[in-house]
Formats: structure tokens, sequence, C-alpha cells
């Protein structure tokens, strides 16, 4: 097993209620059976983070240690835990499934209805350490540096939403949202051989990165929002080609959720609307053969690497979209 502890107490921050959260020490957790204590090379943060902390999210309980985008190094194996020794570099899928349900046999655990995800119903790596399943584990090569492979968590989402989105080589494929997410969804989907536009309506962000606004009449094979914003819906439809397919990729407030879809529409463009929600473990380890192998550049879309104890400026950043990816370093 091995050890590689070297005090009892780590930096933490702990979220109670919705709308705040506390930075202080906690007790460093032990693995139980089956479990692996990964000390946090690098915490990513995004939106659905601000979301969680400061408006409450559906899978959300409290008190909570928030951060479903880590990786990091093995600190400790549990009883019975093997498959990587102590201070083994790792990504942590952020899932825990029961492996026996409808869900989890057909491939998509991230749909398990005993799911238990990182920073949401258990606690995650906005701290200095955190309790995962062995099983939840996949070894970093060693030329993946961890600012390169925590990429792997959002970029598994959007690849996800593009299997759902049945994509294929040659198709047009329309992302609104020139944000984290949908510079990623941009950048799998042009390796697939896609032919891609992002749409975002910020002149700046929209310079950065190559996108623009959509020209009246224009049709995509594939739509996906990746803003959570109703406009960005309602405008993805309307650019949707007959027999397109939209993925409901980004969640919508609560109060734009119920946007009523012209059904008619559907029918007689023979259209698909599909959802995607989070991502499987298969999904991080084509995520980081993507990332290892420079078929997805990540490394340019790091705005900010700032310390934990500087959340709460970071969720300013993420809130008023004055960044891209937010790094935190738990150390510091
Ligand atoms: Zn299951």
């Amino acid at each position: 097993m091995g050890v590689e502890r070297m005090k009892n107490s780590m930096k933490a921050v702990t979220v109670s209620a919705i709308g705040s959260f506390v930075q202080g020490e906690r007790d460093i957790p032990r693995p139980k059976a089956g479990e692996v204590l990964v000390r946090v090379a690098v915490t990513g943060l995004c939106r659905t983070d601000l979301k969680l902390i400061r408006s409450g999210h559906r899978d959300l309980s409290l008190p909570r240690i928030p951060g479903e985008e880590v990786v990091g190094v093995v600190a400790e194996n549990g009883p019975g835990a093997v498959r990587h020794s102590v201070g083994a570099r790792v990504y942590v899928y952020p899932g825990e499934w029961c492996g026996r349900c409808p869900a989890c046999r057909t491939g998509a655990e991230n749909l398990c209805r005993e799911m238990r995800i990182m920073g949401f119903h258990r606690d995650g790596g906005f701290a200095e350490y955190v309790i995962v399943p062995e099983k939840s584990l996949i070894a970093l090569d060693d030329a993946c540096c961890f600012h390169d492979a925590v990429f792997a968590e959002p970029l598994s989402c959007c690849i996800n939403a593009l299997e759902l989105s049945r994509l294929s080589a040659g198709e047009r494929i329309g992302i609104w949202g020139g944000g984290p997410a949908g510079t990623l969804l941009k950048r799998a989907a042009r390796h697939m051989g896609a032919d891609v536009v992002v749409i975002e309506p910020d002149g700046e962000r929209r310079e950065r990165i190559g996108g623009r606004e959509t020209a009246a009449g224009e049709l995509f094979d594939v739509c996906i929002p990746a803003v959570g914003d109703g406009e960005a819906y309602r405008a993805a439809l309307e650019h949707l080609a007959p027999r397109g397919r939209l993925v409901a990729f980004s969640g919508l407030p609560a109060h734009a959720a119920c946007r009523a879809a012209d059904y008619n529409h559907l029918h007689y463009h023979e259209q698909t609307v599909v959802g995607a929600y989070g991502c499987a473990l298969r999904h991080g380890a084509t995520a980081l053969e993507l990332i290892v192998s420079g078929a997805v550049v990540v490394s340019d879309l790091v705005s900010h690497t700032l310390p934990l104890s500087a959340l709460d400026a970071a969720l300013d950043l993420v809130a008023e979209r004055r960044c891209m990816k937010i790094h935190l370093d738990p150390k510091e």
C-alpha cells in the first residue's frame, strides 16, 4: 500500500449553504476499501462550479467540498486498492457508478441511477486531498503535464456530446458560445473532420477564437448550445438543417428550462433533440489520448492559474466572462 502522508489536516473549501463558502483546515480523509487518497495537483474551475456554489444544482448535497475536474498524485491506497502505486500521476473521472443498472450496462455510467459525482454528491477537488474510488482513476502519460491533463474532464463531456450528436466527417456543426467548453467542442469536432462554426456574441472573444455570427438562412447538421442561455437554444433550433441534431449540452436556468420547442418544425424536418450530461469513464481515456497526441490543443485555453484561496475572485471572473479556463492550485 504505502502512504505519502506528511500532515493530518488540509486546506479545503466547504459550501454549507448555497451562496457562500468557507476556506479552512479540514482533517485529511482516510481511504476505505477500494478507495484512493489523491493529492490534488490542479483542479479546474468551470461554470458549473459557479452555479453550484452561488445558485445550487440538482445534484448537489450539502455540506460539500466542490471540484469535479481533478488531476493529482496517489497519496494513499485504501485496503484492496492496488492498481496505482503511491506517487503515480492520475486523472480522476468524477463519477462513482454501480456497474449493474441498465445505464451502466450500456456504457452510460454518467446516467447511473446511483451516480455519485465528485464535488456534488461527495467531496471534490477544491482541497489539497480528495478520496476517489480506485476504478475512477486513469494513469497519466509521462508526457502530459497536469495543466493539460485536467482538461480531460471538460473535453470528455464534449466528446460525449459529439458522440450523441452522431456527427460525421464533412458535416457542418454550429456551436453557440466561444468559452472553454465551446472551444473544446470546436477543436474536437474539427479533429473529427467536421466543418465547424462557433457563434459568439462577444466581439473580443469572437476574435480570439475565430468565431462569428450566423448568416441568415445558414443551416447546420449539428447545433450545440455551449452556453446556458435560452436565446442560444432558440437560435440553434432556427439554424438546424433537415435531419439535423440539436444537443442540449448546457443546462438552462430553471426559469428558462421549459421553453417549448416547435414540434411541428421537428416533425416536418425530421430533426432530433438529444441531451448530453457529463461523461463516462471511457471518454476520459479518449480525451487524454487527444490531448497527449496534440490532436486537441488545450494549453492556450488557460487564462488564469490562481491559488485556491482566490476562489471568490475566480468565481467573479467566470460570472463576468472575463476569463477562459481557470486552474486552481490547492496548495496555496
Ligand atoms: Zn449504475
